[in-house]
């Protein structure tokens, strides 16, 4: 057969969260290295391919589904989850609400994509605007650690799609754990 570094990867990608935790600001950061304090919500494009080579060379396709505001109607239809590879919840750390949020949008993910195997399906959670001032943080390190750990070894990074910090390590980070479990 062909030899896996050789094989050509495709993994859907879906990034939930509340409204303005920054998820589209991390995707244009991650897809283009820039950041805008206002990007439009698309409208009509629901996913993006984008190729990735990874340190080893390979090569992964990989299709981010964002969303483009539904999130505030709750209202994302079943194609948005459908044959999810892998999940990105997303928080802003200076906005409890949106950590407090995460245990029923991983819920909510887990019944609407309907994996074949969810214990094992790889999540990452990201504290976004880890670039705020101290006093504006609201969320622990330590709380979003333990939710993670209490959900299964979920992978956790600390970001700002701002200041570009952890934003292709984290991506790269959940890719490779994708590919581990194909
Ligand atoms: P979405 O609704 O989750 O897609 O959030 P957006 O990406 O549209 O971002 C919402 C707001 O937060 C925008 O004004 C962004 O400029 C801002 N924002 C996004 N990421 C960061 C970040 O890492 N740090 C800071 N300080 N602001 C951010
Ligand atoms: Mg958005």
């Amino acid at each position: 057969g062909v030899p896996s570094q050789l094989r050509k990867c495709f993994i859907k990608l879906v990034i939930i969260g509340d409204s303005s935790v920054g998820k589209t600001s991390l995707i244009q950061m991650f897809e283009h290295s820039k950041f805008s304090q206002n990007f439009k919500p698309t409208i009509g494009a629901d996913f993006s391919n984008k190729e990735i080579t990874l340190d080893d060379n390979r090569v992964v396709t990989l299709q981010i589904w964002d969303t483009a505001g539904q999130e505030r109607f709750q209202s994302l239809g079943s194609a948005f989850y459908r044959g999810a590879d892998c999940c990105v919840l997303v928080y802003d750390i200076s906005n409890q609400a949106s950590f407090d949020h995460l245990m029923n949008q991983r819920q909510v993910f887990l019944i609407k994509s309907d994996p074949r195997e969810p214990q094992t399906l790889p999540f990452l959670v990201l504290g976004n605007k880890c670039d705020v001032p101290e006093e504006q943080k609201k969320v622990s390190s330590i709380d979003a650690k333990r939710f993670c750990q209490q959900n299964g070894n979920i992978l956790f990074y600390e970001t700002s799609a701002k200041d570009n910090v952890n934003v292709e390590k984290a991506f790269k980070e959940l890719i490779i754990k994708v590919l581990k479990r194909q």
